[in-house]
């Protein structure tokens, strides 16, 4: 169990935005019966899917990353009304000690780049704060990085209509001049880039880290519990390709496993949310780290 982890010269660590409600299995994989999760049934908590926004930092070349920005302050009244906790998660992670106390230091200074792997709502929540009713970017120092084909696909009326936070969260970043939309493999840093990984949505992308001779990867929604590391063919309800998600995640296992990289998988349980894909007797499995 890890919250932080080096790979190379680069340093990620987690941060929990906020636990959500749990919610039935079938709600999040609708093409699964409680059969097909007999032998997993040690992943569900209670009987339950319990997912978990968690978010990451990634420190590459005196660049601040933040891979995306959770599911916002709230109270979220879909979610029990519960609250995000990022911008307070994020302090003592990003501001030196000794400048910990000074409350006019806040972590908005401290990030330099925000990049989303997808533009849902558990996704984007911390992006944009509003005083008066006027937008600023809560991370104001950043470039934001949005997938151009998510950009595309979330503007379209209906999509809108369906997810108001769009018109809150991602909307204005492109008014404050905040935002740029990136495509294919894009390149954060020398040691940092993007992949396409569509089907969750049409713009999903994982992160790539690759220093010294070792390689990580931020998965986002290709992976939503640890279910699919075994099961590459469940997908979630809401993926927009079901077809494309499947291929997306067996790609990834597969690059993930015979390049062993450290796999971060944000939506898992924080005590498994760093691991490896490794085969052993024919079997993969998820080894944490
Ligand atoms: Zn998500």
């Amino acid at each position: 169990m890890a919250d932080k982890i080096t790979v190379g010269n680069v340093e990620i660590t987690a941060v929990m935005d906020m636990v959500p409600p749990p919610r039935p299995p079938e709600q999040m994989f609708p093409e699964v019966s409680r059969e097909d999760w007999g032998p997993y049934d040690d992943i569900l908590e209670n009987g339950q899917i319990q997912l978990y926004y968690g978010v990451w930092v990634v420190r590459s070349q005196g660049q601040t990353i933040l891979v995306d920005t959770g599911m916002g302050p709230g109270p979220h009244e879909h979610l029990d009304n519960r609250t995000g906790n990022l911008y307070e998660e994020l302090r003592p992670i990003l501001i030196p000690a000794d400048r910990l106390n000074n409350t006019n230091v806040g972590p908005s200074d401290e990030v330099t780049i925000v990049v989303h792997t997808h533009l849902h709502g558990d996704h984007v929540g911390w992006n944009i704060r509003y005083s008066g009713g006027m937008p600023a970017p809560n991370f104001r120092r950043a470039r934001y990085l949005v997938p151009k084909l998510d950009w595309d696909y979330f503007n379209q009326p209906e999509v809108l209509e369906e997810r108001p936070y769009i018109k809150t969260q991602v909307l204005p970043l492109q008014r404050l001049r905040k935002m740029d939309l990136i495509e294919g493999e894009y390149n954060i840093t020398d040691e940092v880039s993007t992949l396409p990984t569509p089907g969750h949505t049409p713009g999903h992308q994982v992160i790539l880290i690759s220093s010294q001779g070792q390689k990580a990867m931020i998965v986002g929604d290709v992976l939503h519990s640890k279910a699919q590391v075994y099961e590459p063919d469940w997908t979630a309800g809401v993926d927009t390709d079901k077809a494309a998600s499947r291929r997306s995640r067996a790609d990834l296992l597969d690059r993930a496993e015979k390049e062993g990289y450290v796999v971060a998988a944000g939506h898992f349980h924080p005590d498994d949310h760093i691991g490896k894909v490794v085969l052993q007797e024919g079997k993969r499995f998820w080894q944490v780290l």
